[in-house]
């Protein structure tokens, strides 16, 4: 099975500023498209898994309760559509964890869950440490572009750079 694993701040849910983080369920607000991507990604038979990094949790400024009603909430507004698998790494950076991206921890770790193939599946990320761990892994990297993130994208090298997630459909 192949997989379309998808980053959650900055395309499921809509970004914030740097340094802003989504700390209650009121606060995380859908992408536009991102209903039309995952049932286009479910139509061609990929597996859509979340792929998050949530410092957030190891930082003690959210615990485990509130990102659970962070994501019922992203579920709720995803509907009729859903997402078939979340990981999240919840480690600070300095914890060395081998799962926060930019290392490829949750990407094969879901390969082995799910009995994913990596080189047929796709990663979306809007950040540097997405394609990164994206390339680790053996995954397809899109970057999504938005308004903050040119830096970003001149920092690595994706196979795919698109400016709405209804441009990935195609690559699907
Ligand atoms: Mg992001």
């Amino acid at each position: 099975m192949k997989a379309l694993f998808l980053d959650r701040d900055g395309v499921i849910s809509l970004a914030l500023p740097r340094g802003v983080y989504v700390l209650h369920p009121e606060e995380l607000w859908l992408m536009p498209e991102i209903r039309e991507l995952i049932r286009a990604a479910r139509e061609r038979d990929y597996l859509v898994a979340m792929i998050s990094n949530q410092s957030v949790v190891g930082r003690g400024m959210l615990d485990l309760a509130r990102l659970e009603l962070i994501h019922a909430k992203m579920h709720t507004e995803l509907l009729p559509e859903r997402l078939d698998a979340l990981y999240y790494c919840p480690h600070a950076p300095e914890e060395g964890c081998v799962c926060r991206k930019p290392a490829p921890g949750m990407l094969l770790k879901a390969a082995q869950e799910h009995g994913l193939h990596l080189g047929d599946s796709l990663f979306v990320g809007d950040n540097v440490t997405d394609v990164l761990a994206g390339t680790a892994a053996g995954v397809r990297t899109v970057f999504l572009n938005n308004a903050h993130n040119a830096e970003e994208r001149r920092r690595c090298q994706p196979n795919h750079v698109v400016d709405s997630l209804g441009a990935i459909i195609p690559l699907l």
